[in-house]
């Protein structure tokens, strides 16, 4: 039998198969080094002050949650603003026991310009109690673009009360991005971190040490199995992902019309009279608008050509779409598509029906914007 070599750095078992799986370590690392081997994500964090992200499995993320419960930490919980449902991690609270949960909303670059920070800091908190979760705090931050992370990092501080923090988030959150400015500002330029090894443990996690003798622990993302990226291939992945602000395109449509989002999503637009949608997806995604009497042969027709995402060299492997039918009871209500966007209906009493690949979440939650 193969003999089972540890990380040093955070204890994962040493793999060379993959890259985006805890202990990742190339073949030839291994063929030099046969004692003390350190993981690439622990590796780049001790040379270049830098995380890498890796996934787990939903079993190993427990084991993760269950250690936190029996710590006294701050635990960070970002989830991405723009995907809030698709990336929330349910059940955190359940196991992190008494300890404090900071919440923070991720990629608010995205949001237009005209949203209002206090308001959707407000949305946050009764949408996390909804999901069952009592925050200590909230705060907004763009990891890219820097913004909000003095801020972010005062709360992180003020909550710790010299205690450990554990990051969580899901995969594409932002998580390394958000860790690597910490790092960055916390260290300032070219100033490399000691990463201190607690060598022995099975938990994946990466610790990055205060200055106090505290640490905070990087996590490894959880994968979100609902998420609309588990359907696409990179290239396309990057046409769905905004970058930039997104502009909303307003559609005013009449009973029996429908939109296409790409080929990825649908919405029909069944009964209510003549009225607007307000669409927020990436501003590279094409949406195009036909009668609900055509929309079936289109589709059929078109997929992978004039509707696209998905490219034509992946329909085969795209699932079919598959309808939920709600009908808007309240005023400003958004239909989310998981990790896609969303559509706003600002009145009430429209009945629409909604299509997305089998297995991606779609909701109607109150309006974020
Ligand atoms: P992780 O999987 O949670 O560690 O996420 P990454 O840090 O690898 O980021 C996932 C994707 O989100 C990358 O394409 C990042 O560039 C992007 N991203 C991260 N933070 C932000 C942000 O603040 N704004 C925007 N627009 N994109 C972000």
């Amino acid at each position: 039998m193969e003999q089972q070599i540890r990380c040093i750095g955070c204890g994962a078992l040493i793999q060379s198969e993959d890259e985006t799986k805890p202990g990742y370590a190339p073949k030839s690392v291994l063929e030099k080094e046969k004692e003390e081997v350190i993981c690439q994500r622990c590796f780049r964090l001790k040379h270049y002050n830098e995380v890498q992200d890796v996934a787990l499995t939903d079993d190993d993320f427990l084991k993760i949650l269950h250690r936190i419960g029996q710590s006294e930490a701050l635990v960070v919980k970002i989830v991405d603003i723009f995907d809030f449902n698709g990336s929330w991690l349910p059940g955190l609270h359940r196991f992190v026991a008494n300890n404090p949960i900071l919440l923070v909303g991720n990629k608010v670059d995205l949001l237009p310009k005209s949203v209002k920070y206090p308001k959707l800091i407000h949305w946050m908190k009764q949408s996390a109690s909804d999901l069952g979760l009592k925050p200590i705090d909230i705060c907004l931050v763009s990891a890219v673009k820097g913004i909000g992370m003095a801020k972010v990092m005062e709360a992180i501080e003020k909550y710790r009360f010299g205690k450990d923090v554990y990051v969580v988030g899901c995969t594409n959150v932002g998580k390394s991005t958000f860790i690597n400015r910490i790092i960055q500002e916390a260290t300032g330029k070219g100033n490399v971190i000691t990463t201190s090894y607690f060598p022995g443990t099975t938990l994946d996690m990466i610790e990055i040490p205060l200055d106090d003798g505290a640490a905070i622990y990087d996590t490894p993302g959880i994968i979100n199995h609902h998420q609309m990226a588990h359907f696409v291939d990179k290239k396309d992945l990057k046409i769905i992902t905004p970058k930039r602000e997104i502009h909303p395109k307003v559609y005013q449509l009449n009973e029996q019309q429908t939109l296409f989002f790409g080929g990825l999503a649908r919405l029909d637009y069944i009964k209510g009279g003549r009225r607007s949608f307000v669409c927020y997806f990436s501003n590279e995604l094409l949406i195009h608008r036909t009668k609900l009497e055509k929309a079936d042969a289109l589709y059929a027709n078109q997929l992978g050509e004039l509707l696209s995402p998905p490219r034509k060299h992946y329909i085969d492997q795209f699932p079919p779409l598959e309808a939920h039918t709600f009908t808007i009871k309240e005023r400003k209500t958004d239909i989310v598509f998981s990790g896609l966007g969303w559509v706003t209906c600002n009145e009430p009493g429209a009945q629409v029906v909604a299509y997305a690949p089998k297995g991606v979440d779609i909701l109607i939650r109150k309006s974020l914007i």
